[in-house]
């Protein structure tokens, strides 16, 4: 769904012109939808790799089972939650007429606030992710898997300590939560960081299999990646000058690949 509302912006932003320009080519809407493009392609990957995790847990992988058990909660949590800004920020890039009913916008961010509340509400299946480190050890589960993943990377990538670390730092704090009944008011905040630094690592990986894959370098989910880190893990002073060109990769992902891609879909 938050897929959708990506390509649908996208196709508006490529053929839409104002103040003499595309859309798409306005700093500030490249920005909107390189950060709606990060958070829907965070959801795709933790989705499909959970998946794969699912998979491996049916084979009867114990450690897997685990692994699977701390996903699910995280993706219904984190994922059903962002389809909402996503879907309202693609409204919003169709401008008037995303909010009337005869574009499919209306439906697409109606139906995207379903998930957070017919998955388990976003608060319930938070304590259910600290639940599962609470009793089920599913965190220390998810580490061992994920240092599997990030070896398997940095042998074709070479080395991601920002990755690694955001994988550290958001565990610690989730691990804390869980296990301090006093600190509950700070479950939702643990899991979204596990979240974010999880997707970060797949996406890393995922960047590494396709370049093993067609022995050509490929930096697409990798430059993803790193947009979770600075976008949703990173902090920054709300007054400082943004660093220069700190996001030209992610805008030029979104001007390049995506672009071309849901012309194409959308046209069919
Ligand atoms: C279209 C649709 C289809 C559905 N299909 C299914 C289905 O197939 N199977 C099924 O089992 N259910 C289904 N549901 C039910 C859905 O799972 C529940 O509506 C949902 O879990 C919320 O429960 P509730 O409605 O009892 O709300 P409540 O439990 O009353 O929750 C109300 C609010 O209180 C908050 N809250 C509750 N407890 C806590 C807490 N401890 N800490 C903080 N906040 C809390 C919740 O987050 C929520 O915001 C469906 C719902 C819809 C709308």
């Amino acid at each position: 769904m938050r897929v959708v509302s990506v390509n649908e912006s996208v196709f508006i932003a490529t053929n839409r012109t104002a103040f003499g320009k595309r859309l798409i080519d306005l700093p500030l809407m490249r920005r909107q939808l390189a950060k709606m493009l990060v958070t829907a392609e965070q959801g795709r990957s933790m989705v499909f790799h959970t998946a794969r995790v699912l998979e491996a847990a049916d084979r009867g992988e114990a450690n897997m089972a685990k692994v699977l058990r701390i996903m699910t909660p995280l993706v219904k949590f984190r994922t059903c939650r962002d389809a909402r800004k996503v879907a309202g920020d693609g409204m919003e890039v169709r401008g008037g007429c995303g909010y009337i009913e005869e574009w499919s916008d209306a439906r697409v961010l109606r139906d995207a606030h379903l998930g957070s509340i017919w998955e388990g509400t976003s608060n319930i299946v938070a304590l259910d992710v600290a639940r599962t480190v609470r009793r089920e050890d599913a965190l220390s589960a998810l580490e061992t898997y994920l240092a599997g993943l990030n070896e398997e990377t940095e042998s074709v990538l070479g080395s991601q300590p920002a990755v690694t670390e955001a994988f550290k730092r958001a565990a610690g704090l989730l691990h804390a939560v869980a296990h301090d009944p006093s600190r509950e008011v700070e479950t939702r905040q643990a899991a979204s960081a596990v979240y974010n630094a999880t997707s970060a690592s797949v996406m890393a990986w995922e960047s590494a299999r396709q370049t093993a894959l067609t022995n050509e370098r490929s930096n697409d989910r990798l430059v993803l990646a790193h947009g979770v880190l600075r976008h949703k893990l990173g902090s920054r002073d709300p007054l400082a000058a943004s660093q220069s060109g700190e996001d030209d990769d992610l805008m030029s992902l979104v001007h390049t690949t995506l672009s071309d891609a849901s012309i194409a879909e959308a046209a069919q």
